[in-house]
């Protein structure tokens, strides 16, 4: 039987692109959404859609999944997945840094959603799988903007799911700890990336993004009257 499409935003590296290859595996047509266009190709997938899009640009969205859709029809899922780290303490931090995690991890969250849900309350079928963090639920230093944007996932994650519930749409929130991926690279402090790279190495390394990806398989594999709210994990021994 032929699997439905799902769309995966943040696809060229890390958690998307693991996902990516997963859910490939499985049979389904993909969607992949990011900048780097050429990291989604050299995934090598079939039946799979790579756009160049960067998730603040509402209309790009909307255009490559109409674009996949009228070639693999309906969305079924999406996984909100792209984001950005970029740490510091609120004092130093340049206001773009801030301005960009939310834009991304925020706003192009909202994109992922408004582009996709009224298609899934019409058919009155769908899965909105947004990804969070450890982040979402408590605070560490030198995350404060970044703790922002994560905890406004699981609160719009969890009033989504309150309002669409009745339209048998599923909404879940992954929530890992650390994943070893390109995510700490963008963070410009170089004593902060340090730190966090020894607070690593003394937990005796994370989580692979396969890892991350299993997760989201396995929310996504259940039965469509069974809706796995949440998932929270970490390595054993992240404290
Ligand atoms: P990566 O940096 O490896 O991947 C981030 C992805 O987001 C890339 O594919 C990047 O693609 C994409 N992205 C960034 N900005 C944009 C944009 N404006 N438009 C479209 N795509 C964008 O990190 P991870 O795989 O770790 O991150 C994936 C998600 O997991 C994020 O939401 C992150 O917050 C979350 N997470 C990660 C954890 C970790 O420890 N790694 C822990 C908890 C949560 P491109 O640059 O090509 O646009």
């Amino acid at each position: 039987m032929t699997k439905p499409l799902i769309v995966i935003t943040g696809a060229s590296s890390g958690i998307g692109a693991a996902t990516a290859r997963l859910l490939s595996a499985k049979g389904h047509p993909l969607l992949l959404l990011a900048r780097r266009i050429d990291r989604m190709e050299a995934l090598e997938l079939p039946n799979t859609l790579c756009r160049a899009v960067d998730v603040t640009r509402r209309e790009a969205m909307m255009a490559a999944i109409a674009e996949a859709e009228s070639r693999f029809g309906p969305v079924d899922a999406i996984v909100n997945n792209a984001g950005v780290m970029l740490l510091g303490e609120m004092a130093r931090q340049s206001p773009d840094e801030w301005e960009r995690m939310l834009d991304v991890n925020v706003k192009g969250l909202l994109n992922g959603i408004h582009a996709v849900l009224e298609g899934m309350v019409a058919r009155k079928h769908g899965t909105i799988i947004n990804i969070s963090s450890i982040a979402g639920r408590k605070t560490f230093p030198s995350h404060v903007a970044y703790c922002g944007t994560k905890f406004a996932v699981h609160a719009i994650s969890e009033n989504l799911r309150e309002e669409v519930s009745g339209q048998n749409v599923r909404v879940i929130t992954i929530a890992p700890g650390a994943v070893e991926t390109e995510l700490l690279g963008h963070t410009t402090d170089q004593a902060i990336k340090d730190g966090y790279e020894s607070w690593k190495q003394d937990m005796g390394g994370v989580l692979k993004a396969q890892d991350i990806a299993s997760a989201i398989d396995y929310a996504y594999a259940q039965p469509q009257n069974v809706c796995i709210r949440e998932i929270v994990l970490a390595a054993t021994r992240q404290p």
